[in-house]
């Protein structure tokens, strides 16, 4: 069957079309500047250069219909009729302690993503936007919701609840809920494939690093903790998010520096973590460059991200009373072998030992860790949305 995933942002939109029988990648793209002058849509099909149509967009329904045009396109399309499009499978932020799963989507299930849009007011809207515009313009389809938060609604009380009056969890539904959850899953249920070993019994930190990151301690199979909290802002250094600070920060600003609730949330989301220190950039490929170039701030952002990621793997560690292995994905994880190396540096005593030259690749799954090493240390590239074509396919063909 062929599923359209969707992933809508604010002001932009990623689909791909995958054919789930061997999960192939018909098509995919990205609309940028919805809403905004200047919208254009970049597409790839399999096997052809890129197609960039430039088009006004007024909104996300212009957006996915201008998808689906461009998918019945004669030379650059993967579809001869709408009709080849099985199912729709949404990526959605926020599902609160309500989704700890995948979930077919109807009117009920859309009211339900809607009460979550307090915990996340910027992801969710758009999200729901995506949802309502497919329902218009292809309202046979089955649709499917899958939720960042869910594969984190494991995680006990103890790793959920912050040290806060109870009653702002009971009342205001306050607590941690994690994200990254579909790829955190996906790299797990990869490593057990890798392997050939159940999940039953071990202990992962899974390690998903890009311009937001987080960590998972997966303990059989399962969520048991994660760095991110009740937002995407709370756990390791990231490239603009600051992770964990002393909160009394936040008051202190909005308190001597007058600043408002608004711009203490903007400098915390969006000019700190490693673009903070190092007031080069929020890319760790431009910052490394610095650093290799002598720049004493870069290479100070770069020790700080590398020391959070590696305190994590420790406090996992103990967390879960050990480590069988240790997992690197998305952007820096996949791609930079000196910050794998530099996050390992140190952690011999757990038994991680990283094999120098295995190290040395990029963008591909591998083992990385010495023969023999205590624990076993893997790249394992993430695939979010061939994760949610297949909750999309177990969900939609029953
Ligand atoms: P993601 O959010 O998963 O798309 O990851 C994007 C981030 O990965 C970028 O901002 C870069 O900082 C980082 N990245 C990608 N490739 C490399 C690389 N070869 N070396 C270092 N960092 C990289």
């Amino acid at each position: 069957m062929n599923v359209l995933v969707i992933n809508c942002g604010s002001s932009s939109l990623k689909y791909q079309l995958i054919n789930t029988d061997d999960e192939s990648v018909l098509a995919k793209g990205l609309v940028e500047r919805i809403g905004i002058e200047g919208s254009l849509l970049k597409h790839e099909k399999t096997g052809l250069d890129k197609l960039v149509i430039e088009e006004p967009l007024k909104n996300h329904k212009d957006a996915i219909n201008l998808v689906l045009k461009t998918l019945l396109d004669e030379k650059y399309g993967a579809v001869k009729s709408l009709d080849e499009i099985d199912a729709v499978g949404h990526r959605v932020v926020h599902g609160g302690e309500k989704f700890a799963s995948s979930v077919l989507i109807d009117d009920e299930v859309i009211e339900a993503m809607k009460e979550c849009i307090g915990l996340a007011p910027l992801h969710n809207p758009p999200n729901i936007i995506g949802i309502e515009a497919c329902k218009e313009l292809l309202p046979d389809v089955p649709m499917v919701g899958v939720f960042d938060t869910a594969f984190h609604q494991t995680m006990p009380p103890v790793s959920f609840i912050y040290p806060l009056p109870y009653d702002l969890y009971e009342e205001l539904k306050i607590r941690r809920y994690g994200f990254h959850g579909t790829s955190h899953k996906y790299v797990s249920e990869r490593l057990a494939q890798i392997t050939g070993k159940s999940l039953e019994g071990t202990k992962i930190v899974t390690c998903h690093l890009g311009n937001g990151a987080s960590l998972t301690a997966v303990k059989d199979g399962k969520s048991f903790d994660t760095s991110m909290g009740m937002t995407p802002l709370e756990g390791l250094v990231m490239g603009t998010r600051c992770g964990d600070i002393d909160p009394a920060i936040v008051t202190f600003l909005m308190m001597k520096q007058g600043m408002t609730a608004e711009e203490v949330d903007n400098l915390m989301n969006k000019k700190s973590g490693v673009l903070g220190i190092s007031g080069v950039s929020n890319d760790f490929r431009d910052i490394e460059a610095e650093a290799d170039k002598g720049n004493k701030k870069a290479e100070l952002a770069l020790d700080k991200f590398a020391y959070s990621v590696k305190k994590y793997i420790g406090a996992y560690a103990a967390a879960m009373g050990g480590l069988d292995y240790l997992v690197f994905t998305a952007g820096l994880g996949e791609n930079s072998a000196p910050a794998r190396k530099q996050i390992c540096e140190g952690l011999e005593f757990l038994g991680v030992e990283i094999d120098e030259e295995k190290n040395k690749i990029r963008g591909k799954e591998a083992e990385i860790s010495k023969d023999g090493s205590k624990v076993r240390v893997f790249v394992i590239p993430t695939n979010e949305e061939l994760m949610i074509a297949r909750d999309t396919k177990e969900l939609t063909c029953k």
